[in-house]
């Protein structure tokens, strides 16, 4: 464990005057706080903060924030109040160990409750915006949990810590684009999740490297020695690549690692950005430049900050390498990533806000996902995905993850451009939406006023933006639907009497109704809160029509009695046969309609299904139905989902094992198609309601033998 002493000579090391006297009250603070506890190791609990404050100085944070790490579980663990540690160490430190102990909490939830995760997300990233210092801590806190795992006698939780590691923490460090951090978190989650394929892939670099030589070393030097002949002094250095993205790399593009080059990248670090570019130069005209393998992410940072410049040569030897150039400054952003910041305090009059663009777009797509499985989805995609880099016709760049459409880019420019978005043209060619852009893509948008978003962008858009967008204004059509729909019904009430109607005589009906507008009227009527009928007897009282059999669109405010009817449903007219459509396989919890058929009864179908496009014509067909939450179903409904599963021994039965697990009742299955790779199949699965079937798919959707699942709606 590190002394006292010791820690404060660290941190001296890049702050000179740090406030010793604060860091040895914190230190020892502590220390009594957690006086006879124990980790599991064994250990004195206390090591466990004093690593952590540890590894904050090589991050080289400021005193506040080791502090903190010394700090950081006293309230959660031990006696001590928030009070206290205010008293002792003042407002700044009480509210960052605040912070961190709410995170402390908020781990402790199942993880596998994804929408619950979600919402921990959210809380996580609301306090980084507060300050991100707290998170800071918190990776330090994990990343020493994870350095002690073994010692946790309890596998199953191990590989939950371990999984969430990967999940969600080592994304974060790459999104607050700290490098160092992200690989340590992969790799010490990698020898806990698939101890094998690390060991195989570590024998693999091992054997590579014993079989090369000084290969390394002698590139790097003739690399060092053409720069400095130019007159550029440069540390150049060879550097393996990790097991997890060895391994990652492996499985998705199924390559073999033959020699030592396809493992080691080599980096040149120079002194600021004009080296870089003249590197570059002197680089690829030495040596022979691999086509489509330069990147310049000095020109264009990455969304987390990073810049580097990338690229692949024929190099010495006649080996091919890759190569990284970058100035000292950047080295340090892209080792320490948001760290960097606290580095450069000193040096720097004051921060450039710009740098930290990408921390608020963060923040900007939480905002934008309304529900937290889907901030889930999005942010989880987004962190994963590389970027790709687009240009828009008058040659701006535009970043997007990878995967994105046009639709994203459009939505990326400018809301309205994708509201008004019905083609793309990429590279000056007419494309399908929902084509998936690449690097150096020059997009255009080919827009029509009168066209709308469809629903179905959905399927294929990358963004939670556009996503968003989307989703916001096929709710606002759908409003627009409705009012048509209500007009349609009022008119044919009075039609049905022979009486002309005009909308100005329908004013007088508002305050009897406590509206404020014809369209809140119209809208009411088409969503069945208010029956057109009513709008007839407030106009022309007396006149009501008698009610004959046939159908209205009736909401009905009472339940129907459960003896007759076991159907869920509210808005239904007693005694009528219903039937769940097997286009949509409603399930409840679903936004659904009825739809009128003379002889068969009612047909429900969800509100989003294709086959309701043939009775847009028939309004009088369609009947305004919801779920009766109040009435506790114990029935099943059958719900089905697409899903593409390895091509492998035991993929079919970890998707069966994943629905059992979850309390899902196969039904029915059915092959679609086989390949050598892959095969796709469709599964009927009896389940409660929306919620049960999310929390199937989800599950699947984290087995790593299932490729894809999705619900299927048509
Ligand atoms: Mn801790």
């Amino acid at each position: 464990m590190i002394g006292q002493a010791e820690l404060i000579k660290l941190i001296r090391v890049y702050d000179p005057s740090a406030d010793s006297d604060l860091l040895s009250r914190a230190y020892t603070f502590s220390m009594k706080a957690h006086e006879s506890q124990l980790r599991y190791s064994g250990d004195p609990y206390f090591t466990h903060p004093a690593e952590v404050a540890k590894i904050l100085t090589t991050m080289k944070l400021d005193v506040a924030t080791v502090a903190t790490a010394l700090l950081h579980d006293t309230v959660e663990d031990t006696l001590a109040t928030i009070n206290q540690i205010e008293e002792n160490f003042g407002a700044e430190i009480a509210r960052l160990v605040d912070g961190v102990t709410k995170l402390s909490l908020l781990e402790l939830t199942k993880t596998n409750d994804r929408s619950r995760q979600a919402e921990n997300f959210r809380k996580m990233f609301l306090a980084m915006s507060d300050d991100i210092r707290i998170l800071l801590v918190k990776l330090a806190d994990r990343l020493h949990n994870m350095q002690t795992l073994k010692h946790l006698n309890d596998p199953e939780k191990r590989h939950r810590i371990a999984s969430e590691t990967m999940d969600i923490f080592a994304p974060l460090a790459e999104r607050f684009g700290m490098q160092d951090m992200k690989e340590s978190l992969e790799d010490l989650a990698f020898s806990e999740i698939n101890p094998d394929a690390r060991d195989s892939v570590i024998a693999r670099l091992n054997y590579l490297r014993d079989n090369s030589g000084d290969l390394v070393e002698r590139i790097s030097t003739e690399i060092k020695l053409t720069l400095s002949e130019a007159g550029i002094d440069a540390t150049v250095m060879g550097r393996e690549k990790q097991p997890w993205s060895i391994w990652k790399k492996m499985e998705r593009d199924s390559i073999s690692f033959e020699q030592l080059s396809d493992i080691v990248g080599f980096r040149i670090i120079v002194a600021n950005s004009n080296d870089c570019y003249s590197a570059l130069g002197i680089i690829h005209e030495k040596f022979q430049m691999v086509p489509r393998q330069f990147k310049d992410y000095i020109s264009t940072p990455k969304r987390n900050g990073y810049r580097s410049i990338h690229t692949t040569v024929i190099g010495p030897e006649g080996i091919r390498i890759e190569v990284q150039i970058r100035g000292n400054e950047m080295h340090n952003q892209a080792e320490l990533g948001v760290a960097a910041h606290w580095l450069y305090k000193q040096q720097a009059d004051g921060v450039d806000p710009s740098k930290y663009l990408w921390v608020r777009e963060i923040l900007d797509d939480l905002d934008a996902s309304g529900n937290p499985e889907e901030f889930l989805e999005n942010t989880k995609l987004e962190m994963f995905q590389e970027q790709v880099f687009c240009f828009s016709p008058a040659g701006e760049v535009i970043s997007l993850p990878r995967g994105a459409s046009p639709v994203d880019f459009a939505y990326a420019v400018h809301t309205d451009i994708g509201d008004t978005c019905v083609g793309a043209k990429i590279n000056g060619r007419l494309v399908p939406l929902r084509s998936r852009l690449r690097n150096g893509d020059q997009v255009e948008i080919v827009r029509s006023q009168n066209k709308s978003p469809s629903p179905s962008w959905e399927s294929f858009v990358a963004t939670g933006k556009a996503r968003y967008a989307i989703r916001k204004f096929c709710a606002m059509k759908e409003k627009t639907e409705y009012a048509e729909l209500g007009k349609k019904m009022i008119y044919k009430q009075f039609n049905e009497l022979n009486h002309e109607l005009n909308d100005e005589d329908l004013l007088h009906v508002l305050p009897r109704l406590n509206l404020e507008s014809l369209q809140d009227l119209f809208i009411s009527v088409g969503e069945g809160s208010i029956p057109a009928q009513e709008v007839l007897e407030i106009t022309l009282p007396g006149k009501k029509k008698s009610s004959r059999s046939g159908w209205r669109f009736l909401r009905r405010k009472k339940n129907i009695p459960s003896g007759d009817f076991s159907v869920p449903i509210r808005g239904l007219i007693p005694g009528v046969a219903v039937h769940f459509a097997s286009c949509c396989h409603p399930l409840p919890g679903d936004k659904i309609v009825g739809i009128v058929s003379e002889g068969k009864g009612v047909t429900i179908h969800t509100i989003d299904c294709d086959s309701l496009h043939s009775y847009s014509e028939s309004p009088e067909r369609w009947l305004d139905v919801s779920w009766d939450t109040e009435i506790n179903s114990k029935d099943f409904h059958v719900a089905r989902i697409f899903s593409s599963l390895a091509n492998t021994p035991g993929s079919l039965s970890a998707l069966t094992g994943v629905i059992a697990r979850n309390d899902g009742n196969i039904s029915n299955l059915k092959f679609t198609d086989r390949n050598p790779d892959f095969f796709e199949l469709q599964v009927d699965i009896e389940v409660r309601d929306t919620k049960h079937l999310n929390n199937i798919i989800a599950a699947l959707r984290l087995d790593p033998a299932i490729a894809s699942v999705d619900r299927m709606k048509a």
